[in-house]
């Protein structure tokens, strides 16, 4: 099991299970002959795909991101994926029970990353897999999520959210809520692999980030030169960089609704992440949910491990 500290806040990352997907999907216009040196395909092209959650224990408050694939899956999505359903599982096995969670973080909605936000019960109705929890999400996705694109729409499960929604057990954000979900994590928006798509900031030190952010008026708050203590923020990055072999600025995938807003995304990602030492979590790594990136004399991408 993968667990840290990070300031005052114990991280660990607990997987849904791992998944098949298509190597020329999962990187896109990058050529074979150079993605399968980082990352091996089986004979049908299917490369072994992971599903990180990050839970997030702050001290008052258990933060879950991100919930994985879940288990309502249709049999013709099942044919494809499979549906490896362990989060709950390894959440117990990590002493975390589902009335345990207090928060609930979606990164954005596609089935792979909302699946445990609900499950149905012994009569059939859909009920959410936390009770206790407050569920946040955000909101353009939501709205996205209603009329998708037919190349995406198969990516959404209404059953993920709209329940959570109709009940007001979901709250729906605007995207740049920097002032904290609780004190020390935020979201930020990144467009690029969909147009809303969140990433979530944990900063393991609330008071410096409290600090910071009254320091100067919203919006501008990372401009300050105001640098978090080295080793006290992480990022759920999610699908801008979805593991370590996508770290390239140009290596995205091909699921990406707009490539080349994803470069822009990761270049303005790295500025920050990269000056101020963050550790960044790789929501779809098999192997490494987490390591540093640094740039090189070249300036091309590195992955330092923990
Ligand atoms: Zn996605």
């Amino acid at each position: 099991m993968h667990r840290l500290q990070l300031g005052d806040f114990e991280l660990g990352v607990f997987s849904d299970g791992t998944y098949p997907l298509d190597g020329g999907a999962f990187f896109g216009v990058v050529p074979k002959v150079m993605w399968s040196r980082k990352v091996e395909a089986d004979e049908r092209n299917y490369v072994t795909t992971g599903l990180n959650s990050l839970l997030v224990r702050t001290g008052t408050q258990t933060v879950l991101v991100e919930t994985g694939m879940g288990n309502k899956l249709s049999d013709r999505m099942v044919k494809f994926y499979g549906q490896p359903a362990k989060l709950l599982d390894h959440l117990a096995a990590g002493g975390v029970a589902p009335e345990d969670v207090d928060i609930v973080i979606n990164s954005h909605l596609h089935f792979d990353h909302c699946g445990w936000n609900t499950l149905r019960d012994k009569n059939g109705k859909i009920v959410p897999t936390f009770p206790r929890a407050k569920y946040y999400a955000p909101e353009g996705e939501w709205q996205y999520a209603r009329h998708p694109s037919e190349r995406d729409s198969i990516s959404f499960i209404s059953e993920n959210y709209d329940p959570l929604v109709a009940s007001g057990q979901m709250t729906l954000l605007k995207g740049d809520e920097e002032a904290g979900i609780v004190p020390g994590i935020s979201v930020k928006t990144f467009p690029g692999h969909t147009a809303h798509m969140l990433a979530i900031i944990i900063n393991g030190s609330p008071g410096f980030e409290r600090a910071r952010l009254q320091a100067a008026p919203s919006g501008t708050t990372h401009e300050t030169g105001a640098l978090a203590p080295e080793g006290t923020t992480a990022c759920y990055i999610s699908d801008l960089i979805p593991t370590t072999a996508h770290v390239d600025l140009t290596w995205g995938m091909g699921f990406d609704l707009y490539p080349l807003q994803t470069i822009e995304s990761k270049k303005q990602y790295y500025a920050q992440a990269i000056r101020e030492k963050w550790l960044t979590v790789f929501t779809h790594d098999p192997k490494t949910p987490w390591a540093y990136v640094e740039k090189d004399e070249s300036g091309k991408m590195m992955v330092k491990p923990t």
